[in-house]
């Protein structure tokens, strides 16, 4: 197993045993302010029902890159003292967190490495390059790609940003709740789509400092939930990853995993799993009913809701729309009510 993006890299890394408090997510807000976008906290009227009882959704998907990744990578970036930014620096992530990291290395004048696969699509491929990273194309799996972003950090020395198992990514992602409840000081609960669970993390040690009582419920998809599978395990395990509507919720939390693992285990209240149709029905529904384009992995929570799987929600609740990075040939297909094809089988609301 090649695991330097999510751990060996930050050997090298300054600042890799930092200690994830309110402290430093506050520190991340100012260092990210000029790099990121606080973004809009909307009512989502469809969810909210006549009761009073309010749904907020905050909306990731207005980040530059569509996603909230850049919160982390911005951070960890903006953190490299300047001898490291020389050495540049290099991921594997083929999705949200390679975009991220490609967009904050060039506002920040640092080189990028963004390895990729022969899985990774020509379309993915040229987004990355267009934000300025230099793409390297190696081998036929993600393993492959991770081997070449290990080769690089430990032979040109460049510095490996790993996708959530880092405290400045975590705190990064963090600064959601310093946002979320400054908007709404009220807020009783935050549902949060959940991978390897650095954004899950860094608000859950922000939003339980500043209220202890709210409530944070991570959602992941049934088809390889690593962080839950971890959980109910009670140390990190690997599943078996498999396609799905959620793609930026694939893959593992990292066998060697340092913090994210027993983060969740303390600080997050429940975990919720949807099914791909209850994935798709969430995405149809921020579109129709709410105007928005959001991918898989930013709709389960709206699934989670829409199924029935939150009951007793403490509200008001925010929804963290992660994400809307999709496919445009999917996305069409799901607002349309038609069936969309995932490995071996097909999935419908
Ligand atoms: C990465 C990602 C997630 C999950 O974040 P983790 O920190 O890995 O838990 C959720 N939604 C989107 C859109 C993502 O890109």
């Amino acid at each position: 197993m090649h695991q330097l993006c999510t751990s060996k890299g930050q050997d090298t890394e300054a600042g890799a045993g930092a200690r994830v408090d309110l402290g430093l997510v506050r520190a991340a807000r100012k260092t990210i302010r000029d790099l990121v976008v606080a973004t809009p906290l909307v009512r989502a009227h469809s969810l909210s029902g006549t009761s009073g009882a309010e749904v907020w959704l905050k909306l990731e998907t207005m980040q530059p890159i569509g996603a909230f990744k850049l919160r982390g990578a911005s951070h960890a970036l903006a953190r490299l003292s300047a001898a490291e930014r020389r050495r540049g620096v290099v991921t594997a992530s083929t999705g949200n967190h390679g975009r991220a990291v490609a967009y904050a290395a060039r506002r920040l004048g640092i080189p990028a490495i963004v390895c990729l696969s022969a899985l990774v699509s020509e379309t993915k491929a040229r987004a990355i390059a267009e934000l300025g990273a230099e793409v390297r194309r190696v081998g036929t799996c993600q393993d492959d790609a991770m081997a070449l972003a290990d080769r690089l950090a430990l032979e040109e020395g460049r510095i490996a940003v790993p996708p959530f198992d880092h405290p400045h990514v975590i705190a990064g992602q963090g600064t959601i709740a310093l946002e979320l409840l400054d908007a709404l000081p009220s807020l009783a609960s935050i549902v949060v789509p959940l991978s390897g669970g650095g954004l899950i993390s860094g608000i859950a040690v922000a939003a339980k400092a500043l209220n202890p009582a709210i409530a944070i419920v991570g959602v992941s998809m049934e088809r390889g939930a690593a962080m839950q599978a971890s959980l109910a395990a009670g140390r990190p395990v690997e599943v078996t990853e498999e396609p799905s509507l959620a793609d930026s919720l694939g893959g593992g939390i990292g066998r060697d995993n340092a913090l994210t693992f027993d983060l969740c285990r303390h600080l997050v209240d429940r975990v919720v799993l949807v099914s791909e149709a209850e994935i798709y029905r969430g995405m149809s529904h921020l579109f129709h009913a709410e105007g928005l384009v959001s991918e898989g992995a930013a709709a389960v929570g709206v699934a989670a809701l829409l199924a029935g799987k939150l009951p007793g929600l403490p509200l008001p609740a925010a929804l963290v729309i992660s994400g809307r990075n999709v496919d445009s040939d999917q996305f069409l297909r799901v607002v349309s009510g038609q069936p969309v094809t995932l490995g071996d089988h097909s999935v419908q609301g």
